[in-house]
Protein backbone atom coordinates (compact mmCIF):
# COMPACT_ATOMS: atom_id res chain seq x y z
CA UNK A 1 0.00 0.00 0.00
CA UNK A 2 1.30 3.71 -0.85
CA UNK A 3 -0.76 5.84 1.73
CA UNK A 4 -3.58 5.60 4.28
CA UNK A 5 -6.71 5.90 2.99
CA UNK A 6 -8.50 7.51 6.43
CA UNK A 7 -11.94 6.56 5.23
CA UNK A 8 -11.11 2.85 5.48
CA UNK A 9 -9.88 2.96 9.13
CA UNK A 10 -11.53 0.95 11.06
CA UNK A 11 -10.13 1.00 14.63
CA UNK A 12 -10.66 2.65 18.02
CA UNK A 13 -8.28 5.84 17.04
CA UNK A 14 -5.49 6.55 19.84
CA UNK A 15 -4.48 10.26 20.58
CA UNK A 16 -1.45 11.53 21.00
CA UNK A 17 0.68 9.82 23.53
CA UNK A 18 -1.57 6.22 23.56
CA UNK A 19 -0.13 5.44 19.95
CA UNK A 20 1.95 2.16 19.77
CA UNK A 21 5.55 3.64 18.37
CA UNK A 22 8.24 1.72 17.27
CA UNK A 23 11.79 3.16 16.84
CA UNK A 24 13.95 1.15 14.89
CA UNK A 25 17.97 2.25 15.30
CA UNK A 26 19.09 3.26 18.61
CA UNK A 27 21.68 6.11 16.98
CA UNK A 28 22.04 9.91 17.86
CA UNK A 29 18.32 11.17 16.09
CA UNK A 30 16.63 7.29 17.29
CA UNK A 31 17.76 7.96 21.09
CA UNK A 32 16.98 11.86 21.13
CA UNK A 33 13.33 10.85 19.17
CA UNK A 34 12.69 7.94 22.01
CA UNK A 35 13.77 11.15 24.69
CA UNK A 36 11.46 13.06 23.32
CA UNK A 37 8.58 10.83 23.18
CA UNK A 38 8.92 9.65 26.63
CA UNK A 39 9.39 13.07 27.97
CA UNK A 40 5.40 13.75 26.35
CA UNK A 41 4.48 10.60 28.09
CA UNK A 42 4.67 7.99 24.72
CA UNK A 43 5.83 4.25 25.53
CA UNK A 44 7.84 3.80 22.82
CA UNK A 45 9.99 0.33 21.53
CA UNK A 46 13.23 1.32 20.55
CA UNK A 47 15.21 -1.51 18.78
CA UNK A 48 18.78 -1.33 18.36
CA UNK A 49 21.06 -3.68 16.61
CA UNK A 50 24.14 -3.48 17.85
CA UNK A 51 24.41 -5.99 21.43
CA UNK A 52 25.97 -2.86 23.34
CA UNK A 53 27.30 0.60 22.51
CA UNK A 54 30.85 0.68 22.08
CA UNK A 55 33.93 2.85 21.58
CA UNK A 56 33.43 3.36 17.26
CA UNK A 57 33.37 7.26 16.14
CA UNK A 58 35.46 9.93 16.14
CA UNK A 59 34.70 13.40 16.65
CA UNK A 60 31.38 15.14 16.13
CA UNK A 61 30.54 18.94 15.75
CA UNK A 62 26.85 20.16 17.21
CA UNK A 63 25.49 23.53 16.34
CA UNK A 64 23.62 25.06 19.17
CA UNK A 65 20.50 23.98 17.03
CA UNK A 66 21.14 20.90 18.01
CA UNK A 67 22.47 20.84 21.22
CA UNK A 68 20.00 23.08 22.52
CA UNK A 69 17.61 20.14 22.29
CA UNK A 70 19.59 18.28 25.03
CA UNK A 71 18.61 21.17 27.30
CA UNK A 72 14.83 20.03 27.18
CA UNK A 73 15.98 16.68 28.18
CA UNK A 74 18.07 17.91 30.84
CA UNK A 75 21.26 16.70 30.05
CA UNK A 76 22.71 19.46 28.34
CA UNK A 77 25.08 19.97 31.18
CA UNK A 78 26.21 16.58 30.79
CA UNK A 79 27.36 17.40 27.23
CA UNK A 80 29.34 20.27 28.59
CA UNK A 81 31.29 18.36 30.78
CA UNK A 82 32.27 15.78 27.41
CA UNK A 83 32.30 18.50 24.89
CA UNK A 84 34.89 21.18 23.77
CA UNK A 85 34.10 24.31 22.69
CA UNK A 86 35.88 26.11 20.09
CA UNK A 87 36.11 29.42 18.65
CA UNK A 88 38.54 29.87 16.12
CA UNK A 89 38.80 26.83 12.52
CA UNK A 90 42.12 27.78 10.80
CA UNK A 91 42.40 27.07 6.90
CA UNK A 92 46.05 26.10 5.61
CA UNK A 93 46.80 25.54 2.13
CA UNK A 94 48.74 21.83 1.53
CA UNK A 95 52.16 23.41 2.49
CA UNK A 96 50.65 24.50 5.37
CA UNK A 97 50.76 28.24 4.89
CA UNK A 98 47.82 29.80 6.62
CA UNK A 99 45.21 30.89 4.35
CA UNK A 100 43.01 32.20 6.97
CA UNK A 101 42.04 32.50 10.21
CA UNK A 102 37.62 32.11 11.37
CA UNK A 103 36.67 32.88 14.95
CA UNK A 104 33.14 31.80 15.11
CA UNK A 105 32.71 33.92 17.97
CA UNK A 106 30.30 35.98 16.77
CA UNK A 107 27.67 33.18 16.15
CA UNK A 108 28.59 31.30 19.58
CA UNK A 109 27.81 34.62 21.45
CA UNK A 110 24.77 34.69 20.00
CA UNK A 111 23.44 30.99 19.69
CA UNK A 112 25.66 29.43 22.23
CA UNK A 113 28.68 27.11 21.97
CA UNK A 114 29.68 25.09 18.71
CA UNK A 115 30.74 21.75 20.87
CA UNK A 116 33.05 18.93 19.44
CA UNK A 117 32.26 15.71 21.23
CA UNK A 118 33.46 11.83 21.01
CA UNK A 119 30.66 9.96 19.63
CA UNK A 120 29.92 7.81 22.40
CA UNK A 121 30.60 10.50 24.78
CA UNK A 122 27.60 12.00 23.10
CA UNK A 123 25.29 8.98 22.26
CA UNK A 124 26.20 8.32 26.30
CA UNK A 125 24.83 11.78 27.36
CA UNK A 126 21.42 11.29 24.91
CA UNK A 127 20.95 8.00 26.52
CA UNK A 128 20.25 9.56 30.21
CA UNK A 129 17.74 11.19 29.05
CA UNK A 130 16.09 7.40 27.81
CA UNK A 131 14.68 5.09 29.97
CA UNK A 132 16.54 2.19 29.70
CA UNK A 133 13.37 -0.37 29.54
CA UNK A 134 12.32 0.93 26.10
CA UNK A 135 15.48 0.12 24.55
CA UNK A 136 15.54 -3.71 23.09
CA UNK A 137 19.61 -4.03 21.85
CA UNK A 138 20.46 -6.48 19.76
CA UNK A 139 17.47 -6.58 17.80
CA UNK A 140 16.52 -5.82 14.31
CA UNK A 141 13.50 -5.68 12.26
CA UNK A 142 12.93 -8.41 9.46
CA UNK A 143 9.72 -7.74 8.32
CA UNK A 144 7.37 -4.63 7.73
CA UNK A 145 3.77 -5.07 6.48
CA UNK A 146 1.13 -2.53 6.93
CA UNK A 147 -2.59 -1.85 6.47
CA UNK A 148 -4.58 1.56 6.39
CA UNK A 149 -4.87 0.41 10.18
CA UNK A 150 -1.54 -0.69 11.77
CA UNK A 151 1.62 -1.81 11.00
CA UNK A 152 3.18 -5.82 11.69
CA UNK A 153 6.24 -5.87 12.31
CA UNK A 154 8.70 -9.27 12.97
CA UNK A 155 11.80 -8.58 14.84
CA UNK A 156 14.71 -10.80 14.70
CA UNK A 157 14.68 -13.08 17.71
CA UNK A 158 11.35 -13.88 16.23
CA UNK A 159 8.62 -11.90 18.33
CA UNK A 160 5.70 -9.94 16.49
CA UNK A 161 4.05 -6.52 17.45
CA UNK A 162 1.79 -4.69 16.05
CA UNK A 163 2.20 -0.48 16.10
CA UNK A 164 0.47 2.63 14.86
CA UNK A 165 3.46 3.83 13.57
CA UNK A 166 7.12 2.68 12.59
CA UNK A 167 10.07 5.59 12.97
CA UNK A 168 13.31 4.51 10.48
CA UNK A 169 16.16 5.92 12.70
CA UNK A 170 18.22 3.60 11.07
CA UNK A 171 21.08 5.61 9.53
CA UNK A 172 22.23 6.00 5.68
CA UNK A 173 21.84 1.94 4.62
CA UNK A 174 18.51 1.73 6.60
CA UNK A 175 17.05 -1.34 6.13
CA UNK A 176 13.49 0.06 7.08
CA UNK A 177 13.80 2.12 4.13
CA UNK A 178 14.84 -0.50 2.17
CA UNK A 179 12.23 -2.61 3.50
CA UNK A 180 9.53 0.33 2.84
CA UNK A 181 11.00 2.21 -0.24
CA UNK A 182 12.43 -0.47 -1.85
CA UNK A 183 16.55 0.38 -3.52
CA UNK A 184 16.67 4.18 -2.83
CA UNK A 185 20.33 4.63 -4.28
CA UNK A 186 22.53 7.04 -2.27
CA UNK A 187 24.83 9.76 -4.37
CA UNK A 188 28.15 9.21 -4.40
CA UNK A 189 30.33 12.39 -3.82
CA UNK A 190 32.90 11.22 -5.71
CA UNK A 191 34.79 11.66 -2.24
CA UNK A 192 36.15 9.03 -0.09
CA UNK A 193 38.51 9.08 3.31
CA UNK A 194 40.08 8.08 6.50
CA UNK A 195 39.64 8.95 10.07
CA UNK A 196 41.81 7.94 13.30
CA UNK A 197 42.88 9.36 16.46
CA UNK A 198 46.08 11.56 16.78
CA UNK A 199 48.89 9.73 19.08
CA UNK A 200 48.52 11.74 22.50
CA UNK A 201 52.33 12.42 22.55
CA UNK A 202 52.21 14.23 18.93
CA UNK A 203 51.34 17.52 19.08
CA UNK A 204 48.35 19.28 20.03
CA UNK A 205 46.01 22.06 18.86
CA UNK A 206 42.75 23.09 20.33
CA UNK A 207 41.07 24.88 17.19
CA UNK A 208 40.34 23.00 14.21
CA UNK A 209 43.08 23.13 11.40
CA UNK A 210 42.38 22.26 8.11
CA UNK A 211 44.60 21.90 5.40
CA UNK A 212 43.16 21.73 1.76
CA UNK A 213 44.90 20.74 -1.02
CA UNK A 214 43.87 19.67 -4.56
CA UNK A 215 41.44 16.72 -4.56
CA UNK A 216 42.85 16.20 -1.17
CA UNK A 217 41.52 17.06 2.54
CA UNK A 218 43.42 16.47 6.11
CA UNK A 219 41.28 18.07 9.18
CA UNK A 220 42.32 18.07 12.82
CA UNK A 221 39.34 18.18 14.58
CA UNK A 222 39.99 18.26 18.58
CA UNK A 223 37.77 16.94 21.31
CA UNK A 224 38.15 16.92 25.21
CA UNK A 225 41.99 15.46 25.41
CA UNK A 226 42.09 14.20 22.24
CA UNK A 227 42.70 14.94 18.53
CA UNK A 228 40.94 13.31 15.54
CA UNK A 229 41.38 13.66 11.75
CA UNK A 230 39.24 13.56 8.87
CA UNK A 231 40.51 13.23 5.89
CA UNK A 232 39.76 13.06 2.46
CA UNK A 233 40.24 12.50 -1.17
CA UNK A 234 38.63 12.88 -4.35
CA UNK A 235 38.37 9.65 -6.53
CA UNK A 236 35.22 8.59 -8.92
CA UNK A 237 36.20 4.96 -8.01
CA UNK A 238 34.43 3.18 -5.59
CA UNK A 239 38.12 1.67 -4.55
CA UNK A 240 38.12 -1.05 -1.79
CA UNK A 241 40.56 -0.02 0.92
CA UNK A 242 42.46 -3.28 2.02
CA UNK A 243 43.71 -2.79 5.96
CA UNK A 244 47.31 -4.27 5.33
CA UNK A 245 47.97 -0.94 3.17
CA UNK A 246 46.15 1.80 4.49
CA UNK A 247 48.62 3.43 6.40
CA UNK A 248 50.71 3.04 3.08
CA UNK A 249 48.04 4.51 1.20
CA UNK A 250 47.01 7.30 3.92
CA UNK A 251 51.00 8.34 3.85
CA UNK A 252 51.96 8.13 0.17
CA UNK A 253 48.36 10.71 -0.77
CA UNK A 254 49.18 13.09 2.16
CA UNK A 255 53.24 12.76 1.84
CA UNK A 256 53.27 16.81 0.10
CA UNK A 257 50.92 18.24 2.84
CA UNK A 258 52.87 20.64 5.81
CA UNK A 259 52.00 22.10 8.76
CA UNK A 260 51.52 18.90 11.75
CA UNK A 261 50.65 16.97 8.66
CA UNK A 262 53.49 14.83 8.66
CA UNK A 263 54.62 14.14 12.24
CA UNK A 264 50.74 12.79 12.77
CA UNK A 265 51.48 10.42 9.69
CA UNK A 266 54.44 9.36 10.76
CA UNK A 267 52.86 8.40 14.32
CA UNK A 268 50.25 5.87 12.25
CA UNK A 269 50.92 2.38 13.48
CA UNK A 270 47.75 0.28 13.84
CA UNK A 271 45.41 0.04 10.37
CA UNK A 272 42.51 -1.51 12.46
CA UNK A 273 42.06 1.49 14.27
CA UNK A 274 41.39 4.13 11.04
CA UNK A 275 38.37 3.81 9.83
CA UNK A 276 37.89 4.34 5.83
CA UNK A 277 34.74 5.32 4.10
CA UNK A 278 32.92 6.73 0.59
CA UNK A 279 30.83 9.88 1.06
CA UNK A 280 27.21 9.83 0.29
CA UNK A 281 24.62 11.51 0.41
CA UNK A 282 20.72 10.65 0.36
CA UNK A 283 17.92 13.02 -1.03
CA UNK A 284 14.40 11.52 -1.23
CA UNK A 285 11.19 13.42 -2.10
CA UNK A 286 9.11 11.57 0.51
CA UNK A 287 10.40 11.06 3.95
CA UNK A 288 7.58 8.56 4.98
CA UNK A 289 5.01 6.16 3.32
CA UNK A 290 2.26 5.21 4.70
CA UNK A 291 2.51 4.38 8.32
CA UNK A 292 6.44 4.25 8.36
CA UNK A 293 8.63 7.83 8.40
CA UNK A 294 11.84 8.17 8.60
CA UNK A 295 14.57 10.27 10.61
CA UNK A 296 17.76 11.36 10.36
CA UNK A 297 20.34 10.01 8.03
CA UNK A 298 17.79 7.34 6.88
CA UNK A 299 15.69 9.99 5.31
CA UNK A 300 18.42 12.91 4.41
CA UNK A 301 22.10 11.69 4.86
CA UNK A 302 24.64 14.88 4.51
CA UNK A 303 28.44 15.21 3.18
CA UNK A 304 30.69 15.47 5.93
CA UNK A 305 31.74 18.28 4.41
CA UNK A 306 29.48 21.01 6.22
CA UNK A 307 29.85 19.38 9.55
CA UNK A 308 25.88 19.57 10.58
CA UNK A 309 24.98 16.07 9.87
CA UNK A 310 24.14 15.42 13.19
CA UNK A 311 22.64 18.57 14.35
CA UNK A 312 20.29 18.17 11.52
CA UNK A 313 19.34 14.77 12.43
CA UNK A 314 18.42 15.89 16.05
CA UNK A 315 16.60 19.01 14.88
CA UNK A 316 14.41 15.99 12.64
CA UNK A 317 13.79 13.99 15.93
CA UNK A 318 12.90 16.85 17.15
CA UNK A 319 10.36 18.80 15.05
CA UNK A 320 8.53 14.51 14.44
CA UNK A 321 7.98 14.27 18.13
CA UNK A 322 6.65 17.82 18.10
CA UNK A 323 4.42 16.61 15.42
CA UNK A 324 3.32 13.36 16.52
CA UNK A 325 2.93 15.26 20.26
CA UNK A 326 -0.64 16.64 18.56
CA UNK A 327 -1.16 13.91 15.86
CA UNK A 328 -3.45 10.66 16.38
CA UNK A 329 -3.34 7.16 15.07
CA UNK A 330 -6.08 7.95 12.14
CA UNK A 331 -4.69 11.10 10.85
CA UNK A 332 -1.10 10.36 11.07
CA UNK A 333 -0.12 11.24 7.44
CA UNK A 334 -0.89 14.46 7.53
CA UNK A 335 1.81 14.84 10.58
CA UNK A 336 4.24 13.04 8.74
CA UNK A 337 3.74 15.61 5.63
CA UNK A 338 3.70 18.57 8.68
CA UNK A 339 7.08 17.49 9.81
CA UNK A 340 8.60 17.19 6.30
CA UNK A 341 7.36 20.35 5.30
CA UNK A 342 8.90 21.97 8.50
CA UNK A 343 12.25 20.16 7.77
CA UNK A 344 12.58 19.77 3.75
CA UNK A 345 14.41 23.18 2.80
CA UNK A 346 16.21 23.55 5.96
CA UNK A 347 18.05 20.15 5.15
CA UNK A 348 17.98 20.32 1.36
CA UNK A 349 20.36 24.31 2.06
CA UNK A 350 22.64 22.06 3.86
CA UNK A 351 22.65 19.42 1.24
CA UNK A 352 23.50 21.99 -1.28
CA UNK A 353 26.09 24.06 1.10
CA UNK A 354 28.11 20.46 1.80
CA UNK A 355 27.57 19.85 -2.11
CA UNK A 356 29.08 23.14 -3.25
CA UNK A 357 31.75 23.17 -0.54
CA UNK A 358 32.70 19.20 -1.72
CA UNK A 359 33.13 20.08 -5.05
CA UNK A 360 35.18 23.56 -4.35
CA UNK A 361 37.62 22.29 -1.08
CA UNK A 362 37.98 19.04 -2.58
CA UNK A 363 38.74 20.19 -6.51
CA UNK A 364 41.01 17.99 -8.10
CA UNK A 365 41.28 20.33 -10.74
CA UNK A 366 44.65 22.58 -9.82
CA UNK A 367 43.80 25.42 -11.33
CA UNK A 368 40.94 25.69 -9.04
CA UNK A 369 42.35 25.17 -6.00
CA UNK A 370 45.42 27.45 -6.61
CA UNK A 371 42.53 30.12 -7.39
CA UNK A 372 40.56 29.10 -4.46
CA UNK A 373 43.61 29.45 -1.98
CA UNK A 374 44.14 33.00 -3.41
CA UNK A 375 40.73 33.88 -2.71
CA UNK A 376 40.47 32.18 0.96
CA UNK A 377 43.19 35.07 1.95
CA UNK A 378 40.10 37.77 0.93
CA UNK A 379 36.94 35.64 2.25
CA UNK A 380 36.16 37.40 4.86
CA UNK A 381 35.46 36.32 8.66
CA UNK A 382 32.31 38.50 8.40
CA UNK A 383 31.59 36.41 4.46
CA UNK A 384 32.28 32.84 6.11
CA UNK A 385 30.07 33.72 9.32
CA UNK A 386 27.46 34.80 7.49
CA UNK A 387 25.90 31.05 6.41
CA UNK A 388 26.14 29.75 9.90
CA UNK A 389 24.23 32.92 11.07
CA UNK A 390 21.31 31.99 8.91
CA UNK A 391 21.11 28.58 9.50
CA UNK A 392 20.95 29.38 13.61
CA UNK A 393 18.87 32.18 13.35
CA UNK A 394 16.06 30.07 11.44
CA UNK A 395 13.07 28.89 13.39
CA UNK A 396 12.93 24.91 13.64
C1 LIG B 1 29.20 3.48 14.87
C2 LIG B 1 29.05 4.82 14.22
C3 LIG B 1 30.13 5.74 14.27
C4 LIG B 1 30.01 6.98 13.67
N1 LIG B 1 31.05 7.86 13.77
C5 LIG B 1 30.94 9.10 13.25
C6 LIG B 1 32.01 10.04 13.39
O1 LIG B 1 33.05 9.74 13.94
N2 LIG B 1 31.84 11.28 12.87
C7 LIG B 1 30.69 11.65 12.23
O2 LIG B 1 30.56 12.81 11.82
N3 LIG B 1 29.66 10.79 12.08
C8 LIG B 1 29.76 9.52 12.57
N4 LIG B 1 28.73 8.63 12.43
C9 LIG B 1 27.53 9.08 11.70
C10 LIG B 1 26.69 10.03 12.51
O3 LIG B 1 26.51 9.54 13.82
C11 LIG B 1 25.37 10.16 11.80
O4 LIG B 1 25.60 10.65 10.50
C12 LIG B 1 24.44 11.18 12.43
O5 LIG B 1 24.54 11.12 13.80
C13 LIG B 1 22.99 10.92 12.03
O6 LIG B 1 22.37 10.16 13.03
P1 LIG B 1 21.40 8.94 12.75
O7 LIG B 1 20.84 8.60 14.09
O8 LIG B 1 20.49 9.24 11.64
O9 LIG B 1 22.32 7.77 12.26
P2 LIG B 1 23.39 6.94 13.10
O10 LIG B 1 23.98 7.78 14.16
O11 LIG B 1 24.25 6.31 12.08
O12 LIG B 1 22.53 5.82 13.86
C14 LIG B 1 21.92 4.71 13.25
C15 LIG B 1 21.70 3.65 14.32
O13 LIG B 1 20.88 2.62 13.80
C16 LIG B 1 21.44 1.36 14.11
N5 LIG B 1 20.98 0.44 13.07
C17 LIG B 1 21.42 0.36 11.79
N6 LIG B 1 20.73 -0.57 11.13
C18 LIG B 1 19.83 -1.08 12.00
C19 LIG B 1 18.83 -2.07 11.89
N7 LIG B 1 18.63 -2.72 10.73
N8 LIG B 1 18.08 -2.37 12.99
C20 LIG B 1 18.29 -1.71 14.17
N9 LIG B 1 19.23 -0.77 14.31
C21 LIG B 1 19.98 -0.45 13.24
C22 LIG B 1 22.93 1.62 14.11
O14 LIG B 1 23.62 0.64 14.85
C23 LIG B 1 22.99 3.00 14.77
O15 LIG B 1 23.00 2.91 16.17
C24 LIG B 1 28.81 7.35 12.98
C25 LIG B 1 27.74 6.42 12.91
C26 LIG B 1 27.85 5.17 13.53
C27 LIG B 1 26.71 4.19 13.46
Amino acid sequence: MNSVDTDKYSLPVRYGPEMRVLVVGGGIAGLTFTALLQQRGFKPTLVERIPEYGSVGYVIVLWPSGSRILKGLGVYRDLLDVGLQFTTYNVSDEQGQMLHSYSVKSVTEKYGPMLSTYRPDLIDVIKKAVDPGSIRMNTTVEKIDQTNDEVYVTFSDGTEETYDLVVGCDGVRSKTRNMVFGDVPLSHSGMNGWSFWVKPSIAKTLQIAEYWGTGKFFGVWPTKGRLSVFTSIRNDARELDPVESRIDRIQENFKNFGGIVPEILEGLDDPNEIFHGHYNDLIMKKWHKGRVVLVGDAAHAILPTAGGGVSMAMESAAVLADELSRADSKYIEQSFESYMTRRRSRVAKIQTQSRMMGKYVFTNNRFVSSARDFLMRFYSNKFHIRYWDTMLKEPI
